[in-house]
This record gives C-alpha cells, sequence and structure tokens, in this order.
C-alpha cells in the first residue's frame, strides 16, 4: 500500500479546468472563452515579431552563458521593469527609492511581495475586490497573510461599487495592505476612472492603507503603456509606498517565459536598499534565483527604442483586436434583439468581458453550444473572432431567453 492512499483527489483548478473540458469536446463548432491568453483572429498563440527578433539576437550573441544570474535577476530587466511602470522621470527612481526584483512571472512577483510583507511588515491582513483573479486568495492565504474582501462591482449597474468600495475600506484596519488591479480589473474588466482612482488614493493614504498593485496588463487595456500604468503612478507621485507586481505574460506574450518584477517603492534610498536585502532572503529558499531566457528577451525589447517602438505597436493590436470584439459581439447581440442592456460589453476593459450570466446559463451554453467559460460568466474577448462571434451570441441569446 502507498504511504500516500490517503491523499484524496483535489478539485481540478477552475480556470484551467475549463481548458480541460473544452479540449475533450469533439464538436467542430466549440469555442474556448476561458483562458486567459491571447490568440490571433485565426484563433492561433501569438509569438510577437518583436519577441522573436530579440531571441534571434540572443541566440546569435556567443558572450552569453548559462551562468547563474544574481537573485534578484538581471539588474538592466529590473531598472527598464520599474521605468515601464513608474515612468522615466519619475522621482521613486531618480532618487532611487524603488527596488525591484525579477520573479517568475505576475504570480511569483505576488508571492515574493507577500512573502517579505509576512515578515517585516506589521499588518498581515489585505484587502482584495469582490471579486478578483480566483489565485489571489490563495496566494496571499499561503504567504500567511488573513484576506478580507473589499466590495468592487455592482452586479446591478455591472459596474463599479464605487460607494461600497469606499465604505469597506474606510472600515479597514488602519495599515491594512490592499490589492489593486492597476488596469483592467480580472475577472469583471471594470476599472475606476481617475477622479475616483485619485479618491481612493486619498482615503488609503488616509488610513495609512498600503496599496499591493497587480500590473498584469499593462498596455493591453488601452493600447497605451503609459495610460494603463496611471493608477500607479498617481499613487508613486504623492510620495508614500506601495508595492508593485508585474507581468509580462500578456503585453509580450511570455505566459511560459515566467517574466515578471516586483517594485517596492520606499520613503528612502536607505529603506529601499535595506528591504532588498531582506526580500533577497525570501527569494534564495524558495528557489535562489530566477531563470535567464524570459527576463533577457524582456531587456532587450526595452533597452533599444526601435524594438521599444515595434512591441508598443504589436501590443496596441492585440488591445484594437479586443476592442474590435467587443464591439461586433455587442452589434451582434443587438440584431438578435437579445432583452437586456449589454452596453456592459463595450464598456469593460481588457481581455475579458463579466457577462452577467449566471452558472445555470454558462452550463446550458457549454451543453448546448459548446461553449466553454468560468462558472463566473466571464468570457476572455481575446478567444473570440469574427467567425465565432455570430455563434457565441446566439448562444447568449438562447441562454437569456
Ligand atoms: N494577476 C492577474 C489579475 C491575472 O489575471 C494574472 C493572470 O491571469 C496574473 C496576475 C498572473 O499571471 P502570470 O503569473 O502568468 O503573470
Amino acid at each position: 500500500d502507498s504511504v500516500f492512499s490517503n491523499v484524496a483527489r483535489a478539485p481540478e483548478d477552475p480556470i484551467l479546468g475549463v481548458t480541460v473540458a473544452y479540449n475533450n469536446d469533439p464538436s467542430p463548432v466549440k469555442i474556448n472563452l476561458g483562458v486567459g491568453a491571447y490568440r490571433t483572429e485565426e484563433g492561433k498563440p501569438l509569438v510577437l515579431d518583436v519577441v522573436r527578433k530579440a531571441e534571434q539576437q540572443l541566440v546569435n550573441d556567443p558572450s552569453r552563458v548559462k551562468e547563474y544570474i544574481p537573485i534578484v535577476g538581471i539588474s538592466d530587466f529590473n531598472k527598464l521593469s520599474a521605468k515601464l511602470i513608474l515612468g522615466a522621470d519619475s522621482p521613486a527612481i531618480t532618487e532611487s527609492r524603488v527596488t525591484t526584483v525579477q520573479c517568475l512571472s505576475g504570480t511569483g512577483s505576488l508571492r515574493v511581495g507577500a512573502e517579505f510583507l509576512k515578515t517585516h511588515y506589521h499588518q498581515s491582513v489585505i484587502y482584495i475586490p469582490k471579486p478578483t483573479w480566483g489565485n489571489h486568495p490563495k496566494v496571499f492565504n499561503l504567504a500567511g497573510l488573513s484576506v478580507e474582501y473589499f466590495r468592487y462591482y455592482d452586479p446591478a449597474t455591472r459596474g463599479l461599487d464605487f460607494k461600497g468600495l469606499l465604505e469597506d475600506l474606510g472600515a479597514a484596519p488602519s495599515g491594512a495592505i490592499v490589492l489593486l488591479h492597476a488596469c483592467a480589473h480580472n475577472p469583471t474588466g471594470v476599472d475606476p476612472t481617475s477622479e475616483q482612482w485619485e479618491q481612493i488614493r486619498q482615503l488609503m493614504r488616509s488610513k495609512s492603507l498600503l496599496p499591493f498593485f497587480d500590473s498584469a496588463y499593462q498596455g493591453f487595456a488601452s493600447g497605451s503603456l503609459d495610460t494603463d500604468a496611471q493608477s500607479v503612478r498617481t499613487f508613486v507621485a504623492d510620495g508614500g509606498e506601495c508595492l508593485i507586481a508585474q507581468s509580462y505574460a500578456k503585453n509580450m506574450g511570455l505566459y511560459g517565459e515566467r517574466v515578471g518584477a516586483l517594485s517596492i517603492v520606499c520613503k528612502s534610498a536607505d529603506v529601499a536598499s535595506k528591504v532588498e536585502s531582506q526580500v533577497k532572503l525570501v527569494v534564495r529558499p524558495m528557489y535562489s534565483s530566477p531563470p535567464i531566457h524570459g527576463a533577457s528577451i524582456v531587456a532587450t525589447i526595452l533597452k533599444s527604442s526601435d524594438m521599444y517602438n515595434n512591441w508598443t505597436i504589436e501590443l496596441k493590436e492585440m488591445a484594437d483586436r479586443i476592442k474590435s470584439m467587443r464591439q461586433q459581439l455587442f452589434e451582434a447581440i443587438q440584431a438578435r434583439g437579445t432583452p437586456g442592456d449589454w452596453s456592459h460589453i463595450i464598456k469593460q476593459i481588457g481581455m475579458f468581458t463579466f457577462t452577467g450570466l449566471n452558472k445555470e446559463q454558462v452550463e446550458f451554453m457549454t451543453k448546448e453550444f459548446h461553449i466553454y467559460m468560468t462558472s463566473d460568466g466571464r468570457i476572455s474577448m481575446a478567444g473570440l473572432s469574427s467567425k465565432t462571434v455570430p455563434h457565441l451570441a446566439d448562444a447568449m441569446h438562447a441562454a437569456v431567453t
């Protein structure tokens, strides 16, 4: 008998499980709207031209070796990542008040930040939006933080519950950590306006709440890297402290390369360097040092003004295709005379639309139309194409009538 015979089977991950079910469906009309990864109009994964070019350059450089890199990762990558999210002229950078550590994509950056906070910050409560990305509560719980929710989404308006958000953060204990999606909130596609961000900032600073930004979609929401970083930049402009987890999975299409960065913006250069020394103690026993390849690609692109420009063009093309899918789906639903107000499809932003379809309607669409999505009714706009929009619109019409 195995010493592991008492191990119970764990449930499939609710998001990754959607793809497992999709793969098992033989129907030729099936559509997978569960994955959070960009697809072309032909439904294929996309490697950016600029990424191919950077890889070629790296492969052809005979001076490159496979030595270990430092615990904190590639120095150029870290500096350029901080510049990308904070802005080239950020005082936090010029005053050396920010420490940046290369981590394993967005998830790894969140986890390293959370482990650091657990040991070195006086508050162990983290407030996360309701709803949020399904992995957030698990990452923070396992790091030893206790998770509380603040109201975020209002099902009645399919928009932001701004009053509830202010009430809940206003009632949070002083010093509590608050997880904020920098842009393109997942799963709702609902972001605060810049005026609302300013009110959130004032409230949080007045209560000494510590912002922890999750930036997984910079450039993907609006098509502009600067516009999508505004929320973070207004918090950094006031001189206060915050953490930022950056991912290059979506905006550079480097999903499986696992490239990301954790930045901690501090009040002084002295504090920042002490903080970095402690983050190294978090990383060393976990995985010693990060991998080379993906971060080298990113550094190569961010270092060259030509490649950087090419990247912004390809990034905008992805964002624009997603926006056009929103428009096409909205129009297809209007054309069918489907009851209800569907304007949230074009109002929401980023990779996902939170359709408002309930669990039963989602099950119906999977069973009758072979359309796969998470049970909360979230659909990935990046998984749609002009060819598949009519089938989805038919399914949504049938599900609500
Ligand atoms: N945060 C949010 C809100 C996400 O949607 C995702 C990916 O879906 C991530 C973080 C982390 O992704 P990764 O670890 O692949 O960078």
